[in-house]
């Protein structure tokens, strides 16, 4: 049942890649941050709002994990390069990346004089977005080629970053929310560290009981390549 359910994933994340060239002004930063800069709302705008909105409930796993169509190209093209944990630290990498995107979004609404409206699709047109966006899909996807799976998710991502404050606010303020369960049946085979797209030392955060990990997206793929079925999902307010 588990596995048949977390199996969806994985013809969600092909789809996502195939219809990425359609999908791609939807969910893209660059989309939003033009359209910011006319003082317009666009789509991608939306729906980062929305992803922002269930983080505090869903944690990572409807945005990151289920329907980014970018995390999708990176998991794809990454799953077989980064089979070892990765340290810690250099998940603060992207920290910068976040600053810089608050401060060239909030300079471009205080120069524009705030948001004017919505134009969902409006800058379409623009012929920087033609470059930007295949350069976008090109960058994650060699990103994710020669550093694992997820690269830019875990080393640049401002918006994973955003995803990850309205994470932790959700499990801050105690509203019930998803989250990862584990049992003490573990026998240490690390089937979850090779399969978490992550990258994160799963077994690790099983034996220390740290399964809150604000780097986890909700995947499941843990939970499916366990064979001690020792991961699970709850949804329930943090401890
Ligand atoms: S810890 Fe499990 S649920 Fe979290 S990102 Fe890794 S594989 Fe996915
Ligand atoms: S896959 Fe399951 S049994 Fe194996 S190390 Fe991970 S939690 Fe333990």
């Amino acid at each position: 049942m588990k596995n048949g359910k977390i199996r969806t994933r994985t013809y969600i994340l092909i789809s996502l890649m195939l219809l990425l060239p359609l999908l791609a002004a939807l969910y893209s930063p660059f989309l939003m941050v033009e359209g910011v800069k006319s003082g317009i709302i666009t789509l991608s705008f939306l729906v980062f709002a929305v992803w922002l909105i269930l983080s505090l409930f869903m944690g990572r796993s409807v945005s990151c994990g289920y329907t980014c169509p970018y995390g999708a190209l990176q998991e794809i093209l990454g799953g077989y390069t980064n089979k070892k944990p990765r340290s810690q630290r250099a998940n603060k990498i992207r920290y910068p990346f976040a600053v810089l995107f608050i401060i060239i979004v909030s300079y471009s609404i205080l120069k524009i004089g705030g948001l004017k409206g919505f134009d969902l699709l409006a800058p379409n047109g623009n012929p920087k977005l033609v470059i930007l966006i295949p350069l976008f899909i090109l960058t994650t996807g060699i990103l994710s080629i020669i550093f694992g799976s997820r690269a830019f998710c875990k080393y640049i991502c401002p918006q994973g970053v955003f995803l990850t404050i309205g994470t932790e606010l959700g499990r801050k303020i105690k509203i019930p929310s998803l989250l990862l369960e584990t049992n003490h049946n573990c026998s240490n085979c690390e089937l979850c560290n090779k399969s978490c797209p992550m990258g994160l030392d799963v077994n690790y955060m099983v034996k220390n009981d740290t399964m809150d990990d604000l780097n986890c997206i909700l995947c499941g793929e843990c939970i499916k390549n366990c064979p001690k079925n020792v991961i699970n999902y709850s949804f329930n307010i943090k401890d």
